[in-house]
């Protein structure tokens, strides 16, 4: 198969009109891939990804074809998709204040371009989910993009249906999480369009690389919140003697495997599956 790009976590491969996505071990923070794998993430990735594939399948059309129908060795954590046309954006929705998003806000109260009430701080609930999103740069750092920028860019009508969408995934994926005790506070999506024009849900769907998730009892707004995603790496790299650029620091055993239980724990929570 030919191998179309290997991005931070993912090879894609192009098998006759479908891609094969396979998703490694790797871990990237601030954009830096690091030298020590987490093993077992690219199963977990995959599999959260396609559980909620299933469940938002009466919100968009997802991209999946086959969880099985890929090469032995990538079993668990490979998915056969729909190749598409992706668009050049970064779908992001919040529904509470963190990283990125409350540092542009605590600098212009806006994210994106999109203005929020004063008053709010670190862990904050927004008073309604925001689309906030950036651009998908090649190399380097996304940055943010007002939505006059996605309409620009991809059209007003693709950039509406950009908007609508990212903002229901949200939404009925918080509310889902909700009930078995898990915040969403953001998430990243992609989206890409078939040869037709039709818009589908891409790339990897609410995990722990692409979001953040906060147990909803623990949930204590005017600060950092305890996170079952990549915080827990940024804040372990944060305390390190390192310029946020390549080569990343290599990460201790213990650092993995709280990585991983982290991990673990959300798919399990969500899922309700080992
Ligand atoms: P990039 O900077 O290119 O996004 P990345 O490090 O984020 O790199 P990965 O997430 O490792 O990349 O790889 C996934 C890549 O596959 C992304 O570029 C994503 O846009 C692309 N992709 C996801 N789903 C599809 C699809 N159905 N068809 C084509 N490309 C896809
Ligand atoms: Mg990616």
């Amino acid at each position: 198969m030919e191998l179309v790009h290997s991005g931070k976590v993912r090879e894609l491969y192009a098998d006759g009109d479908d891609i094969i996505m396979v998703a490694s071990d790797r871990v990237s923070v601030y954009d830096v891939v690091l030298p020590t794998p987490i093993p077992g993430k690219g199963r977990v990735l995959t599999q959260l990804s396609l559980w909620w594939f299933g469940q938002l399948r009466d919100v968009i059309p997802g991209h999946v074809l086959s969880a099985t129908d890929v090469p032995a060795p990538w079993q668990g954590r490979a998915i056969r998709c729909r190749r598409l046309q992706m668009l050049p954006v970064e779908c992001i929705a919040r529904g509470y204040l963190a990283g990125l998003g409350l540092a542009s806000y605590r600098e212009t109260g806006t994210i994106s371009g999109v203005r929020l009430p004063p008053g709010l701080g670190e862990g904050s609930r927004l008073p309604e989910p925001v689309f906030t999103p950036t651009t998908k740069a090649a190399a380097g750092h996304d940055e943010p993009m007002t939505f006059s920028e996605v309409e620009a860019l991809v059209g007003g009508l693709t950039a509406a249906g950009l908007r609508r969408a990212t903002l229901e995934v949200y939404r009925r994926g918080a509310e889902l999480a909700a009930r078995r005790g898990v915040l969403i506070a953001d998430t990243k999506l992609e989206f890409g369009l078939l040869p037709d024009g039709t818009l589908m849900l891409a790339d990897e769907v609410l995990t722990p690389d692409s979001s953040r998730f906060w147990l909803a009892s623990q949930w204590q707004p005017g600060g950092p919140q305890r996170s079952l995603d990549k915080q827990f790496l940024r804040d372990w790299s944060a305390g390190l003697d390192w310029d946020r650029r390549p080569p990343g620091p290599a990460i201790p055993a213990d650092v993995v495997a709280a990585t991983q239980a982290r991990y673990t724990e959300l798919f399990t929570r969500l899922t309700g599956r080992e």
